[in-house]
């Protein structure tokens, strides 16, 4: 049905729907004149072999979305509404099933998490609403497709979350759980490029779409079984044109489907009549303890092992940012596998979301450097905490990645702040080198003290909003790696750090005298 030998990238379109029906109800005409008892031979294995069993309804919805079905049809669900615990109205419904109950709460919380997520994370927060669809039910599982509309300032914005659940298992998954792995995902976030490539509806960039799990966190299948990927409005292009998406054939992801991808596919697939959830045979539920989920990345997995004294490791540090020049940066960077660490300030990042996505996919390191800029020292606990707070939930919103670096503003830090970050999870991190870089907008003089104090575990500081360190970063990075350094972030660096304690190099300082 509808099959495309390229991803495609299209508005809904009202010719494909009227092709896509008439091609339904061909396929119905079908069904009805073939003889009864007779397999379908163009079904691939899960056909209906049984003259007493009637042929499932087609599973209903647009090429360009994900499979809608009926909540009629699954028995017993009921609506909830959310009882927000936070500062401005939410309006939140959820579906509760009889016998999924983990998926309820599940729900529940994670609904919560979010609208306090949105709230911390825009000072202009008006209200938070999400409803809810069903996108799948059979075969053990139920597909919950979320709709967010959250209103600030600027006025509402929609977004999509579509998660999983194995009744068996009473497991809920993210989408990216239907893609293998990491590789897979990469693979197909190729596609998703060259769809929104090829596309002649409308105008997203391909270059800010990148294989991380904030992404795609809203795929399923349309009733062909193509694989659509969607994106929130201006996610990856401007607002004002609302969902984006990517419909993937089903054969070029098929190839790239995990196990419950393969699952939900066939799930999706079909109509549902009467799905009726039975108790799970295991309540254990999701256990965590199994690793990093596809799409979820670490500034520590690419077993550079800075302990080893073999290895110069050295951590470049760039504070106060992204700026207009951080992607030159990023280019550098990438041109001699180099990695570094970002210490963000908030506004920066409401400013340049895509530089935030791209550094994190590309493997750098995203550090909490307030939201606002202020001396910490003296503010007072509640004002640091929602100040950190607030660039947690920026960064969370953007990457799906939780910070647990942070640097204090100027270096300054007292007891107040080593609580609060001890509470938050952030360890804080100084500096062994600073380069001026501020002072002295002189590309030459930032790249000589650069090299004139790199050393072994050495942590050295410079700021990417300032032109004259990008331009010094062009041949500091080349010299630091022709020097036989390995650029690595602070985790890396580092290792396992101590949230609340202060760090300045490789050697954890827990005098905190030096600022
Ligand atoms: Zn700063």
């Amino acid at each position: 049905m509808n099959k495309q030998s390229h991803p495609t990238m299209a508005p809904n379109h009202p010719l494909i729907t009227i092709l896509v029906a008439l091609l339904v109800l061909a396929g119905m005409v079908l069904l009805a004149i073939r003889p009864s008892g007779e397999a379908d031979p163009s079904t691939d294995g899960t056909s209906v072999s049984s003259a007493e069993e009637e042929a499932p309804p087609p599973a209903e919805g647009e090429p360009d979305g994900l499979t809608v079905v009926d909540a009629a049809d699954v028995v017993g669900v009921e609506e909830a509404e959310l009882a927000y615990d936070g500062g401005i109205p939410a309006s939140v419904a959820y579906p509760v099933i009889p016998n999924a109950e983990p998926l309820a709460d599940f729900l529940e919380r994670e609904l919560n998490d979010e609208a306090h997520a949105f709230e911390a994370a825009s000072p202009g927060a008006v209200s938070f609403e999400a409803e809810w669809n069903l996108t799948a039910a059979g075969g053990g599982l139920v597909g919950v497709r979320m709709t967010r509309v959250e209103t600030d300032s600027e006025g509402p914005k929609e977004g999509y979350t579509t998660y999983w659940y194995d009744t068996a298992t009473a497991e809920h998954h993210p989408s990216t759980a239907l893609v293998a792995g990491q590789e897979e995902l990469e693979r197909l976030n190729t596609l998703v490029r060259e769809a929104v490539g090829n596309g002649d509806g409308g105008s997203a960039d391909p270059d800010v779409i990148h294989p991380i799990s904030s992404l795609y966190d809203s795929m399923g299948f349309n009733p062909g079984g193509d694989l659509v990927v969607e994106f929130d409005a201006g996610q990856v292009a401007p607002v004002s044109e609302g969902r984006t998406y990517a419909v993937v054939d089903a054969e070029e992801a098929g190839a790239l489907l995990s196990e419950l991808g393969a699952r939900v596919r066939d799930a999706a697939t079909v109509g549902v009549e009467d799905f009726e959830v039975s108790a799970p045979a295991q309540t254990a539920g999701n256990g965590g303890g199994d690793g990093p989920g596809v799409g979820e990345l670490y500034p520590v997995d690419d077993g550079v092992d800075c302990s080893d004294p073999g290895t110069k490791c050295v951590a470049l540090t760039f504070d106060d940012g992204p700026g207009g020049r951080t992607s030159e940066l990023l280019d550098v960077l990438a041109e001699y596998d180099a990695r570094a660490t970002f210490f963000l300030t908030g506004h920066p990042v409401m400013e340049h979301p895509h530089t935030v996505r791209r550094a994190y996919a590309e493997g750098h390191e995203l550090a909490n450097h307030t939201l606002n800029h202020p001396d910490l020292a003296g503010l007072g606990t509640g004002r640091v905490r929602s100040d950190l707070n607030t660039v947690q939930a920026l960064v969370y919103r953007e990457t799906g990645y939780t910070m647990d670096l942070m640097r204090p503003p100027y270096g300054s830090t007292d007891d107040g702040v080593a609580s609060v970050t001890a509470d938050l999870g952030l360890a804080q991190i100084l500096w062994s080198v600073d380069t001026l870089d501020w002072k002295d907008r002189d590309a030459s003089v930032v790249r000589d003290r650069v090299l004139k104090g790199a050393s072994d575990g050495a942590i050295i500081l410079m700021h990417d909003i300032h032109g004259t360190t990008i331009d010094a970063t062009h041949t500091v990075v080349g010299e630091l790696d022709a020097r036989g350094y390995t650029m690595v972030t602070v985790s890396q660096l580092l290792g396992t750090t101590t949230p609340g304690e202060v760090y300045v190099d490789r050697v954890p300082d827990v005098s905190e005298e030096d600022v």
